[in-house]
Formats: structure tokens, C-alpha cells, sequence
């Protein structure tokens, strides 16, 4: 059973002309950033790279690393409210600063989501679809864990991966060595390979007021466990589309949700609705939002975390969004020229390295398929 510390979170209002402050400067903090400029909130950014994608739109910026306490102290002076775009933050030091510091997300959402382990327990307890998993700490663990669950599976670690980063496929025994390398690094967990029918996700919103909103189902194609492209409404039927939201609503509650999260599932082929995992933050799957729904998840987040109403969300127009790695960025400033109804998104990071996530294309569309075909026939994306 999973132990949560229960904190009863008082409202506070953040008005216009206050500061949000946000631990991390990615491409979240940056739209997060953006947002909060439009709806005349100030911004403060912690992060040690100067040159950070969310620095480049943010007001101000403490150049520090995430788990520089002194660095944390002055954001909590500063800030008017605390968010996180990301679950790797340092979450002993933002315990030690939780009395200081407006942190509406609390401490035991990332507690819960920063573990794969913690994380699919939890998930489990609420009665929630998870493939089987199994706790793995050294190479004998290891080998019972196959025995149990059986090939395919696929180890992680428990802390620390994104993008597919830091997990092993084990198909047969010739895999278990490159496993043991992964496990030797650290804590592992070992899940069992779901041969799903397809990837999708839902971003679902509360606030302190207990409101609750939710954002279409978005169908998501990984390539090399990277997402590629979101696809919304997501191509399942509509009650399946209805569980995928009520699960998403269930953990929102469950977890006294406030602000974004993004709940990561897989369709299987038996028909049943797995969570994959949760980021305690808004989601790559989610910002087709920006421009095909009436609010972005970028700006519910901020509705959420400064205790403002949250709005029931409607889409406007069916949306394809298509990330832009590092090998893709020279080919989108010359795709630029030639699609004039695509909203081409750039972060502003400098170094286009392999599958780094540089940017993001959104594409509005009343055809579905001719749009995927036409998104193929750039051959930006066919490497
Ligand atoms: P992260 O997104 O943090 O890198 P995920 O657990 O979401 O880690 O894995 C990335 C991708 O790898 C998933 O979106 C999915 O395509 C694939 N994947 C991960 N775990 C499984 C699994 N147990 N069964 C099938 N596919 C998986
Ligand atoms: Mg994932």
C-alpha cells in the first residue's frame, strides 16, 4: 500500500501582476511561460543553462541547478506560486521548502509519479488496468521476474528515464546481459510487453476547488519510444474514449490533483484501457491544445495552480501534432516556405542534437488520413 501523507491545501487566488515561478526551462516552461505573459502574470524561471527555452520568454531567470537549495530559497522568496514542469526535481529539498513555499502541486504528486515502481502500485490500488510489472534489484531478481511475467518484457529504471532513455526490450535470454548493465546502474522495474493496438493519452486538470476538466483523447505513434505524432480525437470508439477519460478523471481525484497531468495509456488488443504511466505536469501528447482547443493545457495548468475556475474544454478542429527532433530541424525551415496553414513551433534550444526535441509542428484538419499522408509525403520525418 502505497503511504500518502494527507495535506489539506488551503485556496489562494494569484491575481494578474503576480509571479509564477517554475522550477525547470524546457519547452513546457517555455509554453507555460507564454501563457502566463499573455494572461499578464510575471515569471520566473529557475535553470542552470542560460540560454533555456523558457529563459528566452520568462521575465527573469535564476541560473542554478535544480537542487540548489539556496537557488530554491530565492525562487520561493520571489514567487508568488511554485510549479514544476518536469518529475525529475529535487524532491527532498521542495519538502524542506514546502512551508515556505506556494507549491499547489504539493510534494506527494511527484512523490507518486517520479517512480515507476511507486507509480504503478498506486495505480493498481485504484482498481486502474497496468501491465504486470515486478520490483528488480539485482540480476537474480531478475531472472525470477522473466520466469514470472515471460518474454517479451521490457526493464526500466525505476527513477530518471524519459524518451525511452534507460530501458532494456528483453525478447529472449541473448537480452538479459544488456539488462543486467541497466540494473547494475540502478533500481529496475520489469514489465511485461503489452501488444497493444494503440498508444493514447488524456491531459486532465483540477484545482484546489475540487473542479475537474479534461482534454480530448489524443492517440500517440511513438517511433524509437519517442513520440512521433498525436492524432486527436484519438481514431477508437467513443466509448472507449469514455474510459480513457474517466480513468484519467479517477486519478485526478485520487491524487488531489492540481494543475495538469498527463495520463499515458495503452489500448490493448482485448479491448481494455492500461495506464502506461503519469507526468505530474503538462505533456508533449497535449500541446495540440495550443491551437486546436478553446484553452491549452498550458493555460489550464496556470488556471489551476493560481486557483482560478477552470473551464470545460471544447475541440475546435481535429489536430495532427508532429514533434521536430534534432535530425529534423533543417528540413521544417524549408517545409516552412511551403505550408502556410501549419503552425510551426521552435523552442529555441541551440544544439539540434539526434532525437533531442527541438520543436513541434500543429496541423488543422478537416481529414484526418489525407493530412497523415500529406505530413509522409514531406519526407521530413522518414528517417
Ligand atoms: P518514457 O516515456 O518515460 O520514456 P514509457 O514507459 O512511456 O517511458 O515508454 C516509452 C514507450 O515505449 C511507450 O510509449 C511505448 O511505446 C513503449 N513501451 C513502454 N513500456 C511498454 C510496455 N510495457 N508494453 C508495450 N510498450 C511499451
Ligand atoms: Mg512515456
Amino acid at each position: 500500500m502505497i503511504k500518502r501523507k494527507k495535506v489539506v491545501k488551503i485556496l489562494k487566488y494569484i491575481k494578474q501582476g503576480q509571479t509564477i515561478g517554475i522550477i525547470g526551462g524546457g519547452q513546457l516552461g517555455q509554453m507555460l511561460a507564454l501563457d502566463a505573459k499573455e494572461n499578464g502574470m510575471k515569471v520566473l524561471v529557475l535553470d542552470p543553462n542560460p540560454t533555456c527555452s523558457a529563459g528566452q520568454v520568462a521575465d527573469a531567470q535564476i541560473v542554478a541547478a535544480y537542487d540548489d537549495f539556496a537557488a530554491l530559497q530565492q525562487l520561493a522568496k520571489q514567487a508568488d506560486v511554485v510549479t514544476y514542469e518536469f518529475e525529475n526535481v529535487d524532491l527532498a529539498a521542495l519538502e524542506k521548502l514546502e512551508k515556505t513555499i506556494w507549491l499547489p502541486q504539493g510534494t506527494e504528486l511527484l512523490k507518486i509519479t517520479k517512480n515507476r515502481l511507486t507509480e504503478k502500485t498506486f495505480l493498481k490500488e485504484q482498481g486502474l488496468d497496468v501491465v504486470d510489472f515486478c520490483e528488480v534489484n539485482d540480476e537474480q531478481e531478475l531472472k525470477q521476474a522473466v520466469k514470472k511475467i515471460g518474454y517479451p518484457c521490457i526493464l526500466k529504471t525505476c527513477e530518471g528515464g524519459y524518451d525511452g532513455k534507460s530501458q532494456v526490450n528483453i525478447n529472449d535470454s541473448a537480452d538479459l546481459n544488456e539488462a543486467g548493465k541497466l540494473l547494475r546502474q540502478r533500481k529496475c522495474i520489469l514489465e511485461g510487453w503489452l501488444d497493444f493496438s494503440l498508444e493514447c493519452s488524456v491531459m486532465v486538470a483540477r484545482n484546489l476547488a475540487g473542479e475537474i476538466t479534461v482534454f480530448p483523447v489524443s492517440e500517440n505513434i511513438h517511433r524509437n519510444h519517442i513520440l512521433h505524432l498525436s492524432i486527436v480525437p484519438a481514431r477508437i470508439a467513443e466509448n472507449l474514449q469514455q474510459v480513457a477519460k474517466q480513468a484519467a478523471v479517477k486519478i485526478a481525484k485520487s491524487l488531489d490533483l492540481c494543475g495538469v497531468l498527463g495520463v499515458e495509456m495503452f489500448v490493448g488488443k482485448d479491448g481494455r484501457v492500461y495506464i502506461n504511466e503519469l507526468a505530474p505536469r503538462p505533456h508533449n501528447s497535449g500541446h495540440y491544445s495550443i491551437e486546436a482547443c478553446d484553452f491549452s493545457q498550458f493555460a489550464i495548468h496556470n488556471r489551476a495552480i493560481c486557483g482560478w475556475p477552470l473551464p470545460q474544454i471544447t475541440l475546435l478542429k481535429p489536430v495532427v501534432m508532429v514533434n521536430v527532433l534534432g535530425q529534423h530541424v533543417c528540413a521544417i525551415k524549408k517545409l516552412i516556405q511551403t505550408k502556410p496553414s501549419w503552425h510551426f513551433h521552435d523552442y529555441g534550444k541551440d544544439q539540434a542534437l539526434l532525437d533531442r526535441k527541438m520543436g513541434h509542428v500543429t496541423i488543422l484538419t478537416d481529414d484526418l488520413d489525407k493530412t497523415l499522408v500529406e505530413i509522409e509525403e514531406t519526407k521530413v520525418w522518414s528517417d
